[in-house]
């Protein structure tokens, strides 16, 4: 029996980063990782602007108490230059965005400027602090900064940062290709009849919606009956084709439980009892130049064994910096119960209580149970020494 810990670092070990970046544009980069960080080639604002609509002065004439007239000598739109510098006794009307002309270094607001006459030739201005509503050449991001980190996951506001930049086109990781299948005789494709005894394919949904939040490109396999020489066969072609391969089923001790056996034909297989609960059972180990992991049939089983061993190796894989998800601190609504001496993993409910996070359980808590992960929107996670959990301790949740 080996610890999930242990079971993470062994099969993290294993995991080789991403090769050859490919290139693509920004419009295609969102939820991607980045391969190589982005610098900014000038500074951001190019060039002292005003951040108001208003009349640029130069600092010399702002009066230090009372009204002091000044000459309007032009009108500056965004996107124009004002050629030339403003005079003493000059102001130049600008607009929100337009470069600062030479010879001002501060805005009026245009509410608190009063127009003399109706030409606009001539207006009235009070005191004002030094270099008020400017916003400087750099001051967002300056020249050789770097604005986004490899290994990051772009956002929209990411994307945002680097078209400003006037960057279109992002080195980013490739994504991982995923060979995904389902093993059992019992185990039916959605959409066709279902023989008695049979049960409809829930792990091969819940696992490929998993692998493309996790950024990998899935190849599905399907369903493959317990027979080893179909399982041979299709892992084989998996191997060749994929960088991981996943598959659910046939991992426990049944004399239907094949996985094991034609990997161990095929390639080399660790197979482990992790010490938690659910998900016992779970084969890992290279097949070829592939990562291979056999998880447990049993629904909740595979998905958890997915988020705590597949998906760091995923995101490894895929460039990713981080390879954890955020866990918080909530107070136990209920008592839960618990055995020492291994992790236990409980679907619950996280909610907001008088200021603090709440959590508790789904109710059943059977591995076969999928409604628990609907229902639910965290999971609680128990570690090993400890043992059952008290209405109103604290507990570790990671939200879904
Ligand atoms: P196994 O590990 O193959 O013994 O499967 C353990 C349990 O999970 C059995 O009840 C299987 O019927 C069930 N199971 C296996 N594969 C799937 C699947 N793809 N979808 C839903 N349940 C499954
Ligand atoms: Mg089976």
């Amino acid at each position: 029996m080996i610890s999930v810990r242990d079971g993470q670092n062994r099969i993290l070990a294993q995991v080789s980063g991403s090769t050859s970046p490919e290139f693509l544009p920004v419009t295609r980069a969102l939820d991607r990782v980045l391969a190589e960080e982005v610098r900014a080639p000038f500074d951001v604002p190019p060039s002292d602007n005003s951040a108001v609509d208003g009349y640029a002065v130069g600092s010399g004439d702002i009066p230090p108490t009372g009204a002091r007239e000044l000459a309007v000598v032009g009108d500056l739109p965004a996107g124009s230059v004002f050629e030339g510098a403003l005079a003493p006794g000059q102001a130049l009307r600008i607009m929100t965005g337009a470069p600062m002309p030479g010879g001002a270094d501060t805005v009026y607001p245009q509410e608190v400027v009063k127009a003399l006459g109706d030409a606009g030739g001539r207006v009235s201005v009070g005191p004002i602090a030094k270099g008020a509503n400017v916003r400087m050449r750099g001051e967002d991001v300056p020249a050789g900064t770097i604005v986004i980190e490899a290994g990051s996951v772009l956002r929209p506001q990411d994307l945002g940062l680097v078209a400003s930049l006037g960057i279109w086109q992002l080195a980013l990781h490739r994504k991982p290709r995923v060979a995904l299948l389902s093993t059992g005789d019992e185990v039916a494709e959605p959409g066709h009849p279902r023989r008695p005894g049979q049960i409809y394919d829930a792990n091969r949904f819940a696992l490929r919606g998993s692998i493309e939040r996790c950024g990998g490109e899935v190849l599905d396999l399907g369903i493959v009956p317990d027979v080893r020489d179909e399982l041979r066969a299709r892992l084989d072609e998996a191997a060749r084709a994929a960088d991981f391969v996943i598959s659910s089923g046939g991992v426990s001790v049944g004399v239907y439980d094949l996985v094991k056996a034609v990997l161990d034909e095929l390639g080399s297989i660790d197979f482990w009892q992790v010490a938690m609960q659910p998900g016992r059972p779970l084969a890992a180990g290279r097949l070829g130049d592939a990562l291979f992991f056999g998880l447990p049939g049993n629904p909740v089983a595979s998905m958890l064994t997915f988020m705590l061993f597949v998906r760091p190796a995923l995101y490894k894989r895929a460039g990713r910096r981080a390879l954890f998800h955020e866990t918080l601190e909530a107070r136990a609504a209920e008592a839960m119960t618990k055995k020492t001496g291994r992790m236990e993993f409980k679907r619950g409910i996280l909610s907001r209580h008088g200021g603090a996070w709440e959590v508790r359980t789904t109710g059943p808590q059977g591995s076969g149970i999928l409604s628990s992960m609907v229902a639910g929107n965290c999971l609680i996670i128990l570690d090993e020494a400890r043992g059952a959990v008290a209405p109103g301790e604290s507990v570790t949740v990671e939200p879904f």
